[in-house]
């Protein structure tokens, strides 16, 4: 098949372009080098590889006939989605938009990354896709959170209007090799901290929680969901929680790290608690995380300290 995969120079997805080329499959990669960097993808020297570089925000279009497209373009760290909040708007409207219009055009099947953030602070744990969610409008997390909700009603708009085949993934925090280093999310942050004997920053007292996924497992996901004939809305995580302190606590261990924690403000609007439920995804995909938690952060420990 012929594939896109906007946003395939980031994180997620440079470990989607490897996996859906490993299927034999030829991939446009189609990225605006904000978040993502052209080292993830340059040992893709596989001739079916092609490395597109464009902003999603202006129209988008392709040399060949293409069958799926992933849409993962978007910045996903706070301080990244932050740093110009209407360009993250931007790119969650007019350019899924154009992301929508390709695929109506090609007929094509269309994946959206969407995310636990449309759930914002949740008022029920663990998190079903039938809930609405509790997303505040104005704060500083708005413009993504918003964001992706307004990029699923765009996807649910075209299916109706337009009958494209839609599939939409809510991805959970996950983690793994090719964060960047500069990303700000927690694993990288603390990982990075920990190894350099750095002060470890926890925003808050720790007693937070997220569930992390590691990143092959997400990929293994994100590929199922589009290949399976489910249209609704999929959660995509690994569902054991975690608090911020055992994460942290976890890594400092592992690492054999001097490290101390020092505690700073929590952000407005950070979620207090986070967790999938993610019997859809193993009913109607038959998919289930594998990796452990102190497995994941071992291989990603390793990719930081060859980095540094
Ligand atoms: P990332 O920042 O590493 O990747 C995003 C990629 O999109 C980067 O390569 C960036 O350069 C590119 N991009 C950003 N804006 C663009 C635009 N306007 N046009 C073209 N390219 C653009 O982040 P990631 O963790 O790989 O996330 C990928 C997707 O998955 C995002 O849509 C994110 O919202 C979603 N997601 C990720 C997580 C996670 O924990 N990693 C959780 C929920 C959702
Ligand atoms: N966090 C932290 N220290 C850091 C980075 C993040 O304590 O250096 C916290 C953050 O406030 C949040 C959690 O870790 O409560 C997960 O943050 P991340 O940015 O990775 O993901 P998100 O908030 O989007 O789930």
């Amino acid at each position: 098949m012929n594939i896109v995969v906007t946003g395939g120079a980031g994180f997620l997805g440079s470990h989607l372009c490897e996996a859906l080329l490993a299927q034999g499959h030829t991939v446009f990669c189609v990225d605006n080098f904000f978040t993502g960097r052209r080292e993830n993808v340059a040992h893709l020297t596989n001739g079916k590889f092609h490395l597109i570089p464009h902003d999603i925000v202006d129209k988008l279009t392709m040399p060949e006939r293409i069958d799926q497209i992933y849409n993962l373009a978007c910045p996903a760290s706070p301080p990244h989605y932050q740093h110009d909040p209407v360009k993250t708007v931007q790119a969650n409207t007019e350019g899924v938009i154009n992301v929508l219009e390709l695929a109506k055009l090609h007929q094509a099947r269309v994946l959206q990354a969407s995310t636990s953030e449309i759930y914002g602070e949740p008022l029920e744990h663990p998190q079903k896709e039938t809930y609405r969610g509790n997303v505040n409008t104005m704060g500083p997390r708005a413009c993504y959170d918003e964001g992706k909700r307004a990029a699923e009603t765009l996807f649910f708009c075209y299916q109706q209007e337009h009958n494209v085949d839609i599939r939409i993934a809510r991805v959970f925090n996950t983690y793994g090799t090719r964060m960047a280093e500069n990303d700000g999310r927690v694993v990288s942050n603390f990982i990075l901290q920990a190894l350099r004997n750095e002060d470890i920053t926890m925003y808050g007292d720790g007693s937070h929680t997220r569930s992390f996924c590691y990143v092959d497992d997400m990929i293994k996901g994100l590929i199922a969901l589009m290949n399976s004939d489910v249209s609704t809305p999929v959660n995509l995580g690994n569902p054991k929680e975690v608090s911020i302190k055992q994460l942290a606590e976890m890594i400092i261990a592992l690492t054999h790290s001097s490290s101390r924690i020092t505690f700073k403000p929590l952000p407005q609007d950070d979620p207090l608690k986070r967790k999938p439920d993610i019997t859809i995804a193993r009913e109607k995909l038959l998919w289930t995380p594998i990796v452990e938690l102190e497995e994941g952060l071992k291989k990603t420990i390793d990719y930081f300290k060859g980095l540094i």
